[in-house]
């Protein structure tokens, strides 16, 4: 248990990525060949261009043919589909993904999936979110694998834990909530999954040994949330419009005079999610040549 002497352990989840890409790189050196990842952004939504430039950047270090197709923002949904349909069919692709946000007239479900399941290093097509929770996963989607791998790597274990995850979207809380469930080292633990209408938040999240936030609220997790001595993870990204600068969920400074570990934003699990990402398609692409 943390008291005010006692700081918490920092998850650096950007040394970890760092670690993970070096070793991204080195796989694909023995792979003797590129693996090829296609970005499809969609408008010229800021911090959009920002992550795209990021995982395109990164890709390239580690050795991958790296491709960003930029679509209009009132790009048809059919035009779309076409776009990601010349993917599935590119020899020299081996993941491909469609930034999110999207504009609200396309709809996500059809974009989820039109992404062949060999290349949908996202996890969001429907079979590999059902092999997920069949639990026997192809691609874990970025985030939830990022967390996951983060605490692997900081030798904290979810087996037998309490879990609490804040936050049910399709991207971070669903998945995060079905890899937790999964036996195994990683998995075996007892979640739960709040959200928006979830009475009592505050004694819910005290339950947990682990709590993810993931509600996309600057700040909104503080110390009274907490119970002293849990690992507290971070998900949130929220700009400051004005400023540009990004917050967390959780209030750090108020929590880490309780919590035994947590994640900084930046550096937690944004540079973690990217890794992944990399880590899927190196995967899509080992799978290729089976
Ligand atoms: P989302 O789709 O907006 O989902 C937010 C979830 O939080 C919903 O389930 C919502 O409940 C719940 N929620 C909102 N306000 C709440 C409240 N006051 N109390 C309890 N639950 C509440 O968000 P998302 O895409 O999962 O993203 C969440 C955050 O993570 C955002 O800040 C996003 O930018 C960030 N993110 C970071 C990464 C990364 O790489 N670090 C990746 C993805 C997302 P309802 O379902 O009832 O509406």
């Amino acid at each position: 248990m943390n008291t005010s002497n006692n700081k918490p352990l920092i998850l650096d989840g950007k040394a970890c990525a760092q670690a993970i890409r070096a070793e991204i790189t080195e796989a694909v050196r023995v792979l003797g060949f590129k693996p090829g990842l296609a970005v499809v952004l969609v408008g010229n939504h800021s911090a959009s261009q920002t992550y795209v430039a990021a995982k395109a950047k990164l890709a390239t270090e580690a050795g991958f043919h790296s491709v960003v197709v930029t679509q209009p923002e009132d790009v048809t949904e059919a035009a779309l589909l076409e776009v990601i349909r010349g993917f599935n069919t590119d020899p020299n692709i081996h993941g491909c993904f469609v930034q999110l946000p999207l504009p609200p007239h396309i709809n996500l479900a059809a974009v989820f999936a039109a992404v062949d399941p060999r290349k949908d290093v996202d996890g969001f097509h429907p079979v590999n979110q059902g092999l997920l929770l069949l639990g026997s996963p192809k691609f874990v989607p970025a985030t939830p694998r990022g967390i996951i791998e983060l605490l692997r790597r900081s030798d904290i274990t979810a087996k037998g834990k309490r879990v609490v995850i804040v936050g049910r979207s399709t991207i971070v809380g669903k998945p995060l909530a079905a890899a937790f469930l999964m036996k195994g080292d990683m998995g075996d633990a007892t979640v739960t999954v709040a959200h928006s209408q979830t009475p009592d938040l505050r004694s819910v999240c005290r339950e947990a040994d682990i709590l993810i936030a993931a509600l996309g609220r600057p700040g909104f997790i503080t110390a009274e949330y907490v119970k002293p001595g849990a690992v507290v993870v971070d998900v949130g990204i929220n700009r400051d419009n004005r400023t540009g600068a990004i917050q967390g969920d959780v209030d750090f400074a108020s929590v880490s005079t309780v919590a035994s570990a947590i994640t900084p934003v930046p550096c937690g699990v944004g540079p973690m999610t990217i890794a992944m990402l990399l880590q899927n398609t190196l995967e899509a692409a080992q799978a290729a040549t089976k």
